[in-house]
């Protein structure tokens, strides 16, 4: 269960302070597909950075299962529009490496990366290059490794963005079905409405409006899934 309460991101730059994220509250409840969509620039990557613990709010809090969020962890996999492998390292190590890192013994990391593999259907790929696979499966070896230290929620950066059409479509199957065959919560930021219409069962919206006015929208949608509109970046003098 992810709770983000009263979430507030504001960075320095050139022009004064940017607000990136203000008064943002959502949940994620165990076991459910939550989409965030919002224009460019509306934060969607500064919310899920929160999230994952690459950055720190500047007010608000995050917590998993509880938990609060103050730093990258096991319990949250991270998957990020550019692949991020390690180009010279095999699939299999790629997926691997993240084990490592927390100390897992090299047998079963062995182990892990290999279940995942085929749980994303890569078994065959294991020891090619990432540079010998196409963008889909390139996305896979991202979702395995998240996947390998057994997270409780994982979060997707606009995952398929790079991807044509009809890769971006067997992708939306693929995450649809991994989703309703190991029942792991995500939570999914996209650009693209449609997208996430087909694959969450609750939608926010982050929206950027001018001045300081916030409004909060429902739209009926099919189902428990609802439309939030949150706002958008502001700058400050
Ligand atoms: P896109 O759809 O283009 O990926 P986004 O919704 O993910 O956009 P963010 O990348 O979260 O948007 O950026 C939100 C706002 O915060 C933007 O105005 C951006 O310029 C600003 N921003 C993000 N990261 C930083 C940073 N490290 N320093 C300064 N400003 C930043
Ligand atoms: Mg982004």
């Amino acid at each position: 269960h992810l709770e983000v309460s009263q979430l507030y991101k504001q960075f320095s730059t050139q022009q004064g302070a940017l607000v990136a994220l203000k008064d943002v509250n959502l949940h994620v409840e165990t076991g459910e597909f939550v989409c965030v969509v919002g224009a460019s620039g509306s934060g969607k990557s500064t919310l899920l950075r929160l999230v994952a613990g690459l950055d720190l709010p500047t007010a608000g809090t995050i917590t998993v299962d509880g938990q609060k969020v103050n730093g990258p962890g096991a319990d949250r996999g991270m998957v990020f529009q550019r692949y991020t492998l390690y180009p010279w390292m095999t699939v299999q190590k790629n997926v691997e490496f993240g084990l490592k890192l927390q100390g897992v013994e090299p047998r079963k990391q062995r182990e892990t990366a290999s279940y995942y593999l085929e749980v994303v259907g890569l078994t065959q790929f294991a020891q090619a290059l990432p540079k010998e696979l196409s963008g889909g499966m390139k996305q896979r070896v991202a979702i395995a490794r998240a996947l390998a230290s057994h997270p409780k929620i994982l979060l997707l950066d606009e995952p398929f963005g790079a991807l044509d059409v009809q890769t971006k479509e067997r992708m939306q199957q693929f995450l649809l079905g991994l989703w309703k065959r190991t029942g792991i919560s995500i939570l999914m930021i996209t650009h693209d409405v449609e997208e996430a219409i087909f694959l969450a069962q609750r939608i926010y919206v982050l929206t950027a409006h001018p001045g300081t006015v916030q409004r909060e929208l429902q739209l009926d949608l099919p189902g428990d899934r609802n439309y939030h509109v949150r706002r958008e970046p502001q700058f400050q003098a």
